[in-house]
């Protein structure tokens, strides 16, 4: 029951998600829609505009022309008033001026070039349009000079170079404030995703910490309650072999249970940073030789093989003891925990500049290279399904990384998946110990 709806909710967060994220695109699309309006709208304006200035111009032309016709007629009643070439009706100075005052009302300055040009031949009768004749030919600002000459193939053409250009800079602010609301509401989105992925992991994490704890607390616990009640029996305290079976399973199974316990509270210790670090002058050398007599016992019931190779001429660090043995006690564990074959482990140690380094190398069951990046992560353990079904909580790694950093060093994992794991420690002969977080 609680799976399915557990599923349930999953779908259902997966679906929130999607469409929030169709939502986002089609708001996005849509903004970018009304942007392409609002610049159409505006290049519509700016078409009208000078639509209406070149429509001035050719009136005031007409205007001027029709003057001077009306003063040849007073002069002359009698005549009739011929054809005439439009370079005698048009004066280009008053073009150029009509020209710049209409465009200058319409806060067009300088990027413009116009013309006067037949348009069945091509060539062109006044204007400023250096190497710009096929551009003013073919642009949408053009005027038919019929009214003025009576001939429908003069044209006044008008080519902005720089059209869109100034259209979009006039927009510049409108635009940049839309970009940059997009932009805040594409981060926001993505924050809120990436924090919901990670709350909904961490606390699919913290349920998996509590499921393990509780089995991993349970069995101690009813193996001890068994054995006291063994205790309780008169044919067993009446007989010394049997109490003392009992009894060692009982302290066997306590120790157990404090180890878990101390494994829990290294947890919340280093989420309150006041892991205390006493650095001393430690013989690493010495340490393994110790932390591997200890592990060698578990390790035999296994089958496996240990091998020690001391190679650092000095092997002597300024750190703590009691972290040190923790870290190296782990990772050993590990090794000897993640592997579905007898383990075979070597762990060695070398001097390199101002430091050692400690390899502890296996032939487990190894971690892909995507885990990798995660197994330092507090409560993070690898998804192994039903294949391995080792029991864990998902600290040690994380104490590890984090007492090894504490002292100034560092740990790096080589690993291949089927093939095992190479777990590098580095630690400096003096640290620099990060008192503040941790004294
Ligand atoms: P735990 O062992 O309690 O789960 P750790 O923090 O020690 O937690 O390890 C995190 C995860 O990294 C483990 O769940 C395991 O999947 C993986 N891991 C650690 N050491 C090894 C190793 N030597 N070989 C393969 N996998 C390992």
């Amino acid at each position: 029951m609680t799976k399915i709806s557990e599923r349930l909710k999953k779908g259902f967060f997966r679906f929130i998600v999607v469409i929030a994220s169709i939502s986002m695109v089609g708001i996005m699309i849509t903004q970018l829609y009304w942007v392409k309006k609002a610049v159409d709208f505006k290049e519509e304006q700016f078409n009208n505009g000078v639509l209406i200035a070149m429509k001035t111009v050719v009136n005031q032309l007409l205007n001027d022309h029709t003057d001077s016709t009306l003063v040849m007629m007073k002069a002359n009643p009698n005549c009739i008033v011929l054809k005439t070439k439009l370079t005698d009706i048009i004066d280009k100075n008053t073009l150029f001026k009509l020209i710049k005052t209409e465009l200058d009302c319409l806060q067009i300055k300088n990027n413009y070039e116009y013309g006067v040009y037949d348009r069945r031949t091509g060539i062109f009768l006044m204007g400023s349009y250096l190497n710009y004749e096929k551009e003013i030919m073919n642009s949408q600002h053009n005027v038919s000079l019929s009214c003025l000459c009576d001939s429908d193939q003069y044209f006044l053409g008008i080519y902005f170079p720089h059209q869109t250009s100034q259209i979009l800079l006039n927009m510049i602010g409108w635009l940049i404030l839309s970009a940059f609301f997009i932009i805040i509401v594409i981060i926001s989105f993505w924050y809120t995703v990436i924090s919901m992925f990670r709350q909904k992991r961490i606390s699919e994490m913290k349920s998996d910490f509590v499921n393990n704890m509780t089995h991993e607390f349970k069995t101690p616990i009813s193996t001890i309650s068994l054995a006291s009640e063994m205790l309780l029996r008169p044919n067993v305290y009446e007989s010394a072999e049997k109490t003392q079976k009992y009894a060692s399973i009982i302290f066997d199974e306590n120790t157990r249970l404090e180890n878990q316990v101390e494994r829990v509270l290294q947890i919340s210790i280093l989420d309150k940073g006041d892991m205390k670090i006493r650095p001393k002058e430690i013989d690493i050398h010495h340490i393994i030789n110790k932390v591997v007599d200890h592990f060698k016992l578990g390790l035999k019931k296994r089958n496996g093989k240990i091998k020690i190779e001391l190679n650092a001429m000095n092997s002597i660090i300024l750190a703590d003891r009691v972290h040190i043995v923790n870290v190296i006690s782990n990772l050993l564990d590990n090794a000897k925990k993640y592997t579905d074959r007898n383990p075979e482990i070597v762990i060695s140690t070398r001097n390199v500049k101002d430091g050692i380094l400690i390899d502890i190398q296996d032939n487990g069951i190894g971690i892909s290279s995507e885990n990798q990046k995660q197994i330092f992560k507090k409560l993070y353990r690898v998804p192994t399904g039903n294949i391995h079904n080792v029991k864990g909580f998902g600290i040690g790694l994380y104490y590890v990384k984090t007492m090894i950093e504490a002292h100034g060093g560092y740990i790096r994992i080589n690993s291949e998946l089927g093939r095992g794991s190479k777990f590098e420690l580095y630690l400096p002969f003096d640290p620099i110990i990060k008192e503040e977080s941790y004294e």
